[in-house]
């Protein structure tokens, strides 16, 4: 360790004064104990030669004073509560005394040197002399007193020896004063040294201080969300590992995880512009940041996605996370315009849905797309059955990659009847998987699957390209509905190469209906709303998909260039109740008034045929009509059908053209 660091280490972080007095402190008992000693040898070989006065009681009282403030400086003092100035005036005390205990000391000893032979006087002179160069040493830190102190002791004893006459000890004298202005040099020159380094410690303290302010000004940069405020996704997946480590460390309480994601957000902003999106944004983030506290902390991950920390249980997370939820709920006014959000959630429980950041967070992923898909609006806890179906997924998903599609996957077809001359007026191609390791694998995961691993346009083509030849074979009258993937719609390549097969097939555009679901649009209304116009100008046709499941709106239909409105299967199921029949109801006004054909999906019941046909839809689609199946069996079927009035309808069934 170098001078200047252990120098450093000894002042600590304290100002100039209380380092300078905690330096004195240290050095100053050894002064007295010098004093004390050197005295007491003084008067004892003065003892019996000089006064009594001299050699007893003089010395008896010095040396009580210098043992009095050699306990007073040895007290023990709290540097953290002194202040600069407290230190400054005890200096400047000390300094004082100093000279005047150099002053009293050395007028004693000069009183001793008129006794004695030349020895003891040459005792006087060394005890002056070697007693001031030990004290001004020691006062290396207080170099006015120390110099007040050589001149109060040398002057008089210059003046008194050069009087004495004794060239000796005038000598002496004159070493001592030559010796003690150059130690007062000295100790100056370190003085400045140490004020110096003290002065550039507190230079080089406030260059820290400034560096470190400037650091955590760009720290809270990097970890805020610039639009709502909030902490941004780099700072929540910090926090979350943070948590992790503590907690994994110490095997401590659950906590959750949970991934919250707006409803609705996409079709305002895209209604209302991008500013007005922004300002519902920062209205919601707004109210997250009052929610924040110790146990719930909460950070825009992008997006209209938001992801949250709850320090605690299950129960108590989703307490607090569905009251976020009505939070977001309530209306935002957007100038004019007053909007309205909805608001799903995932969460995920650690340990038990993971110990890992990515594990939690996928998992709330997951949790967030099951409660979109089944409980929109709600909050969903990710549970061990998710755990089941992710894993199911997983192997759907690599057996997909390398399955031989060509020969294992077909299509189904369900007949579409026509309610008031309970004819087949179309058929809806549906997919169908015939693994040889997982056997039938239904629609619904083959597309998952397919999205998930980046294959769906493939499949969508090879799909269509079987439909079309398969289709082929029914007769004119009858059109064909077929299912686009979101990313079908999104994918130039992928439409351009399904309306070049409708074109290469012969079959008319005008039997073609491309069927969307509401999910498949949001990711870019606006171009599916392009896909959709420029299919319906080469004379295809176009249908909404599963109406009633999502969020679509008046303004969503109204924009959208759509022929026909398939409303959801779970409508059919409640068309029995008064409730259910009045939105059922209300929905084929709602087509009507846009000049949308109705298709009633799911009709398993003749009494849903009938209460369906009867408020005015004019098509229907269940089980009780026909389920998927090949074009073979569909063949078969229809002339069975044809021989017999459809159960619950009076009416009879045209004959199909050929
Ligand atoms: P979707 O378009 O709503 O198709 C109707 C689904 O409802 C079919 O299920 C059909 O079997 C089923 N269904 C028909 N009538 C009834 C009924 O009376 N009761 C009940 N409970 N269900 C009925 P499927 O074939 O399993 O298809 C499920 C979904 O998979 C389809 O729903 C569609 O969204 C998607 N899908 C099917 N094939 C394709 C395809 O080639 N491409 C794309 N992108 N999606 C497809
Ligand atoms: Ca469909
Ligand atoms: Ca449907």
């Amino acid at each position: 360790m170098s001078f200047s660091d252990r120098s450093l280490k000894a002042i600590g972080d304290h100002p100039l004064a209380v380092a300078q007095l905690l330096q004195l402190r240290r050095q100053l008992p050894w002064v007295y104990g010098v004093l004390v000693l050197s005295s007491l040898q003084l008067a004892y070989t003065h003892f019996g030669i000089a006064p009594h006065f001299l050699t007893i009681i003089v010395p008896a009282v010095l040396i009580s004073a210098a043992l009095w403030r050699l306990a007073a400086w040895l007290r023990p003092l709290s540097a953290a509560a002194m202040t600069e100035a407290g230190a400054s005036r005890v200096l400047k005390r000390a300094s004082i005394l100093g000279s005047a205990v150099a002053l009293t000391f050395g007028s004693w000893a000069m009183a001793l040197g008129d006794y004695g032979d030349a020895y003891l006087q040459s005792h006087v002179a060394v005890f002056i002399g070697v007693t001031l160069l030990g004290c001004m040493f020691c006062l290396i830190h207080l170099p006015r007193a120390a110099s007040l102190g050589s001149i109060s002791v040398l002057v008089p004893a210059l003046g008194f020896r050069w009087w004495a006459d004794n060239p000796v000890l005038m000598a002496i004298a004159l070493n001592v004063a030559l010796v003690a202005a150059v130690v007062v040099k000295v100790l100056r020159d370190s003085q400045h040294l140490f004020t110096d380094l003290v002065r550039s410690r507190d230079a080089l303290h406030v260059e820290r201080q400034q560096a470190e302010r400037l650091n955590n000004e760009n720290q809270q940069l990097a970890y805020t969300d610039p639009l709502t405020g909030l902490r941004n996704r780099r700072w929540f997946f910090g926090k979350l590992e943070e948590l992790l480590a503590a907690r994994a460390e110490a095997q401590g309480p659950p906590f959750c995880v949970a991934v919250l994601d707006l409803d609705r957000f996409k079709p305002i902003n895209d209604t209302y512009g991008h500013v007005c999106g922004d300002s519902l944004l920062r209205a919601i983030g707004c109210r997250l940041a009052s929610t924040v506290d110790d146990q719930l902390l909460i950070a825009r991950l992008g997006g209209d996605e938001f992801g949250v920390l709850f320090d605690g249980p299950r129960d108590a997370a989703e307490r607090a996370i569905t009251a976020l939820c009505e939070d977001i709920h309530a209306p935002v006014l957007l100038g004019e315009v007053t909007a309205r959000v909805g608001c799903s959630a995932g969460i995920a429980v650690f340990p038990d849905a993971g110990a890992t950041a990515h594990q939690l967070f996928d998992r709330s992923d997951y949790a967030l797309y099951h409660a979109k898909s089944h409980r929109r609006g709600h909050c969903a806890v990710f549970s061990h059955e998710h755990e089941a179906i992710i894993r199911h997924e997983k192997e759907i998903e690599t057996l997909l990659l390398s399955a031989d599609l060509a020969t294992e996957i077909d299509v189904y077809f369900q007949p579409i009847f026509d309610t008031r001359t309970m004819t087949v007026s179309s058929v809806e191609a549906l997919a169908r998987w015939h693994s040889p390791v997982l056997g039938p694998v239904t629609a619904d995961r083959l597309i998952g699957a397919a999205e998930r691993v980046g294959s769906i346009n493939t499949i969508t083509m090879l799909l269509f390209e079987k439909a079309l030849q398969r289709f082929r074979l029914l007769p004119r009258t009858i059109s064909m509905s077929f299912n686009l993937s979101g990313k079908d719609l999104s994918s130039v390549e992928t439409m351009q190469a399904l309306v070049r097969q409708v074109i290469a097939s012969g079959v008319a555009p005008q039997r073609i209906i491309f069927e969307v679901t509401e999910t498949a649009l949001v990711s870019d209304f606006e171009m599916a709303r392009q896909v959709l116009e420029r299919l319906r100008g080469l004379g295809m046709r176009t249908s909404l998909d599963d109406f009633g499941t999502g969020y679509s709106s008046l303004a969503t239909l109204h924009e959208l260039p759509l022929d026909m409105l398939k409303v959801d299967r779970s409508f059919a199921a409640g068309i029995g109740t008064a409730s259910g029949r009045k939105l059922v109801t209300a929905i084929r006004n709602l087509a009507q008034s846009l000049a949308l054909e109705c298709t009633m999906e799911g009709i398993e019941t003749e009494r849903q045929l009938l209460d369906a046909s009867l408020i005015g839809y004019r098509y229907a689609q269940g089980y009780l009509l026909g389920r998927p199946m090949t074009v073979d069996d569909l063949l078969m079927t229809i002339p069975d059908v044809l021989g017999a009035p459809v159960p619950g309808s009076s009416a009879t069934l045209g004959r199909f053209a050929a």
